[in-house]
């Protein structure tokens, strides 16, 4: 099973792949995640990536396909995987699909004000990653991950003028992947409202439509 998730940030892609890797047993790809694990271990790639990431512009096309090709050599990556964040441009499309074919490209949707508003609202876990929304799924105790006890932290690029600037980068470069995947017949589209489990419903009902699951 090879299933792209696509959306703007904010949309669940993050939240969304976690659960459904976690329901069917496929490992998760996500490019924001190894991406701040590399700026945390001060790599080389951290390093030339931070900058963009702290501006809500998109890291270099290369240094992401690199990322990308060698994660996907990987043994546990090999019968299928779940994708959040990449492909993000025409060009990273065009060196994924050198190597994969997508079985379902799921772009995820909702309104550009819910995204705000869920972005702003957002905290993370510094440890686990989970992702959890001041008023809309609070942690039990404040500042504290439910799952694993780690510190909730807002993301430096949860600040409303750096979102306008994802929001826009969505826009210019990752949204005619959508038009792309829809002309290839692999794109399936997924509003992204009525609750966090309502979604991964809905996801499971793609992958089932389409025999993955
Ligand atoms: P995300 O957690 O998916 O919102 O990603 C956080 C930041 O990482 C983005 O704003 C970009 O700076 C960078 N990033 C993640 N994935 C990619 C990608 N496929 N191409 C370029 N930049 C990326």
């Amino acid at each position: 099973m090879k299933v792209v998730l696509l959306g703007p940030p904010g949309v669940g892609k993050g939240t969304q792949a976690r659960r459904l890797s976690e329901i069917l047993g496929v490992p998760r790809i996500i490019t924001g995640d190894m991406l701040r694990r590399h700026v945390a271990s001060d790599t080389s790639l951290g390093r030339k990536a931070r900058g963009f990431m702290e501006r809500g512009e998109l890291v270099h096309d290369d240094l992401i396909i690199a990322m990308i090709r060698e994660r996907l050599e990987d043994e546990d990556a090999r019968e299928g995987f779940i994708i959040d964040g990449f492909p993000r441009t025409v060009a990273q499309a065009e060196a994924f699909e050198a190597h994969v074919t997508p079985d379902v490209v799921v772009a995820l949707e909702a309104a550009e004000g819910e995204l705000i508003e869920r972005l702003s609202g957002r905290r993370v876990c510094r440890e686990c990653q989970a992702v959890y929304h001041l008023v809309h799924d609070p942690p039990r105790r404040s500042g504290v991950c439910d799952r694993c006890g780690g510190e909730l932290v807002h993301r430096e690029d949860d600040t409303e003028e750096v979102i306008r600037e994802r929001l826009r980068a969505y826009r210019r470069e990752t949204e005619p992947l959508v038009h792309r995947y829809a002309a290839k017949g692999l794109l399936a589209r997924v509003r992204s409202e009525g609750g966090i489990g309502e979604v991964t419903r809905k996801l499971q009902a793609v992958l089932h439509d389409r025999r993955l699951a």
